[in-house]
């Protein structure tokens, strides 16, 4: 084979694996830190972080050892056992989200024992899986149990590929060719709170609402949108179910999104930066909802992985001993007030989930121009591109990359222009 490594493995790609990704824009080989390496030596500042996982960077010595340690000690039990980690791990995420979860006394739910969603603070109980789709099909078959069976989703909306997710996720090009989906999902615009109200009923079992939209390029709703979503749910008896797959551990600066806005969801799910690489998924449910899910309703053979739960504990302790919620609030605005350029329309900042509005469709002629520069982002849509970097990125390195983007603007939009012609 002649080429480069790089290409010689695009080859290989291209010819053994299925064409769900299109062609993959780098072969990386390692990382170190927020950096990665490709196949061919070349260093790349990641800006992207794995889509919003990587939160502690690549080969982080802190979970590189939990997970040696765990796989050296138990790697695997499936769910017929328990394990320290996984269990470990629950009363962790119950602990971190507990101020935030139980909802406010509502009419109950169809068929399930109590007097009002949600429950008393720390009473709720998780579901572990794989991957942000898995922890939000099992949340949707939570819903399910409720005896309702009616659900409200946002344009905009992003909750994975698999027929349950797939079904709670707007885009229509993701949706069309796998009709017909699950059924009984009503969409209504995202922070548009009076049209929410008027799609919830008595029959809605939930609304299914991301507290920023990430995939759709860090939408930020109302301040009173999340607020107005509970209090129609509590009048409904809904649940409010928020995803926090992308948004969730830290990514904003919180170690939930929602946060802020003191309201207390029934379900939240996670994922992604979850375990800082190690696939899991946790949807987290409390009050009455908690125990919709009974032995034979659902199932996974990995979900809470010891090697996975280990994992994760070992991202919260690390975020917690480097202060890492206050570092990703920090260095996204320092990244914020630069970003701003003369064909820069709106920059949406999040802690380190950053969405950038340009004032033509050149997202795609960017990325390679980052690339060519050693910078990894990512477009979400034909005029937005997205940061996700690692909560670890220095002061440093976001102004390497603050210096580059004006060169970098001036190259994509160079290459749109001839593109155009
Ligand atoms: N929910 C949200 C909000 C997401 O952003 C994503 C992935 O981007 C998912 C769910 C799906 O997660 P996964 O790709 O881990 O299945």
């Amino acid at each position: 084979m002649t080429g480069t490594a790089s290409e010689n493995a695009k080859q290989r790609y291209a010819a053994s694996l299925m064409n769900a990704f299109g062609p993959p824009k780098l072969v990386l080989a390692r990382g170190e830190g927020a950096y990665v390496w490709d196949v061919d030596g070349n260093r790349y500042l990641d800006l992207l972080g794995g889509i919003a996982v990587n939160a502690l960077g690549h080969a982080h010595p802190a979970l590189v050892g939990a997970v040696n340690d765990q796989l050296s000690t138990l790697g695997h039990v499936s769910n017929f056992f328990a394990t320290e980690p996984q269990i470990a791990l629950a009363e962790r995420l119950l602990e971190m989200v507990s101020s935030r979860l139980g909802g406010v006394a509502g009419k109950g739910l169809g068929g399930v024992a109590g007097d009002g969603l949600g429950g008393v603070a720390g009473d709720g109980r998780v579901f572990f899986a794989n991957s942000g789709t898995e922890a939000n099909e099992a949340a949707f078959k939570l819903t399910r149990r409720t005896g309702r069976t009616h659900l409200v989703a946002m344009e905009g909306s992003f909750h994975g590929r698999s027929m349950g997710a797939l079904a709670l996720t707007a885009k229509a090009a993701y949706r069309e060719p796998f009709e017909p989906l699950p059924g009984y999902v009503d969409f209504v615009p995202y922070g548009d709170a009076d049209a929410l109200a008027a799609a919830v009923t008595d029959d809605t079992a939930a609304v299914v609402v991301e507290p920023i939209q990430g995939e759709a390029g860090v939408v930020i709703p109302p301040p009173d949108f999340l607020p107005e979503a509970r209090r129609i749910c509590t009048e409904h008896g809904a649940l409010l179910w928020l995803d926090e797959v992308q948004t969730g551990m830290g990514r904003t600066g919180a170690w939930l999104a929602h946060s802020a806005s003191g309201v207390s969801p029934d379900i939240v799910t996670l994922a992604k930066g979850l375990a800082g690489g190690i696939p899991i998924g946790a949807c987290i449910a409390t009050g009455p909802s908690a125990d919709l899910l009974q032995p034979g309703n659902h199932g996974t053979t990995f979900g809470g992985n010891p090697v996975a739960a280990a994992a994760a504990l070992a991202v919260i302790d690390t975020i917690e001993k480097g202060d890492l919620l206050a570092r990703a609030v920090d260095v996204g605005a320092r990244l914020g007030a630069g970003l701003a350029e003369r064909r820069v329309t709106g920059i949406r900042v999040a802690g380190l989930l950053i969405g950038i509005d340009l004032d033509a469709d050149v997202a795609a002629k960017v990325v390679p121009a980052a690339q060519e520069r050693g910078f990894i982002v990512n477009m979400c849509a034909p005029n937005r591109i997205r940061l996700a970097p690692p909560l670890i990125l220095t002061d440093e390195q976001a102004d390497l990359f603050l210096s580059a983007w004006p060169g970098i603007l001036d190259a994509a939009y160079a290459a749109g222009e001839g593109a155009r012609q």
